[in-house]
């Protein structure tokens, strides 16, 4: 495998050469790759959650997700799909909609926007299951170039965010463990929305000064009531606040954002590119995740767009492996804030890859998305 790598590379190699040669510059490149055919394969697995999860309207103990493989001439690229519930996919419809995949006939995985132009039309929604086959696309293609995304993308590994770590609503004796146990995170994210808003702050704070963001999960329905906490929060080390209203309530947002002392970030309220644009005046910034953006590819876009509007970017993630969460850490030195803590939820993961260290989301020198596999038997 490490002979056919070299060769891709110096393929590569060859081809720049010559495209930058007076005399030796083709009309047409040469193919930089085989003729071999794309193969995607996919499994279910059931994430297991070291705490109960509870935000505002419900708690869970798994996270369905489907891992996925693209395998190319004896390189395997891999991804994944998380489907919490709201989000409203399952493992059905994301097996049923990769079924309908059909990569053999690319014979060339660097032309990831024809591919991924043809996943997308397959349907609308399915999100997550496009988010897995970009992803495993995406790692495919850095695995055969042997480089990290980060690198392929022009992005400084040393300007990785700090990521937080969720507190998820619970009782005071709970919210104080969990902060204790997060003693090595440079910033917490707490949920709030659950009616105990005050308490919930207040007993992370009598446990660390560290910085808070929150995330409310659209569970304050009242523009003047959200104004009033956000002004506490201010005075109690909050950075931000995500979500602090229902998706629907864009005027009560808008207003809210225009009075409010800090920044406003949307997460519930978009899924894709197409959304953002609406945005600049409603929003402070937004909350990109890969299972909502359908991958990394529109990710990256959606921070462009984002930057031009004059937005914050955070970078999130679901309840996911460090396949997904690797992945999305390889785009994080482009953004203002991370929350990159999926993996460290779960007690199953499969995947080693990104690492927080000293609070930093810090990327493995690995190519793609960085990961290695760690349990191969996993059915
Ligand atoms: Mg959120």
């Amino acid at each position: 495998m490490k002979t056919r790598r070299r060769t891709f590379i110096k393929t590569l190699g060859a081809v720049s050469i010559a495209a930058t040669v007076p005399g030796t510059a083709c009309d047409k490149a040469p193919p930089v790759i085989g003729n071999g055919k794309m193969k995607l394969s996919y499994r279910t697995y059931d994430l297991q959650l070291k705490h109960t999860f509870t935000v505002s309207g419900f708690s869970r103990n798994t996270t369905p997700v489907v891992l996925t493989e693209i395998r190319y001439e004896g390189i395997t690229g891999y991804g994944e799909a998380s489907m919490p519930p709201y989000l409203g996919e399952s493992q059905e419809s994301v097996v049923n909609f990769l079924k309908k995949v059909d990569l053999g006939q690319f014979n060339d995985p660097f032309m990831v926007e024809d591919i991924l132009e043809y996943v997308n039309a397959i349907d609308v929604g399915n999100r997550a299951a496009k988010a897995s086959v970009d992803i495993a696309l995406h790692d495919l293609m850095g695995r055969i170039v042997n480089q990290p995304l980060y690198r392929l993308w022009g992005l400084n590994p040393e300007k990785t965010p700090m990521t937080s770590f969720t507190i998820g609503i619970d009782t005071p004796d709970i919210v104080r463990l969990k902060t204790e146990e997060a003693s090595r995170f440079k910033v917490l994210k707490v949920k709030l929305g659950g009616g105990n808003d005050k308490e919930m702050i207040s007993t992370v704070r009598s446990v660390t000064d560290v910085p808070l963001y929150v995330d409310v999960n659209q569970g304050w329905k009242d523009k003047h009531m959200a104004l009033d906490m956000i002004h506490w929060l201010n005075e109690r080390g909050i950075k931000f606040v995500e979500q602090p209203m229902p998706k629907t309530q864009i005027d009560d947002m808008a207003w809210l954002t225009e009075n409010s002392p800090l920044p406003t970030i949307a997460d519930e309220a978009f899924q894709r590119l197409s959304d953002v644009a609406i945005f600049k005046g409603v929003y402070s910034g937004i909350n990109i995740k890969l299972m909502k953006s359908t991958g990394l590819r529109e990710a990256h876009k959606m921070i462009t767009v984002a930057r031009a509007l004059g937005l914050k970017v955070m970078i999130g993630c679901m309840t996911e492996t460090s396949c997904a969460v690797s992945a999305a850490s390889q785009l994080s030195p482009l953004v203002d804030w991370a929350d990159l803590d999926g993996n460290l939820l779960i007690s199953n993961d499969i995947y080693e890859g990104m690492k927080v260290i000293a609070g930093k989301v810090t990327l493995s020198d690995l190519p793609g998305i960085g990961v290695k596999k760690l349990d191969l038997n996993v059915e």
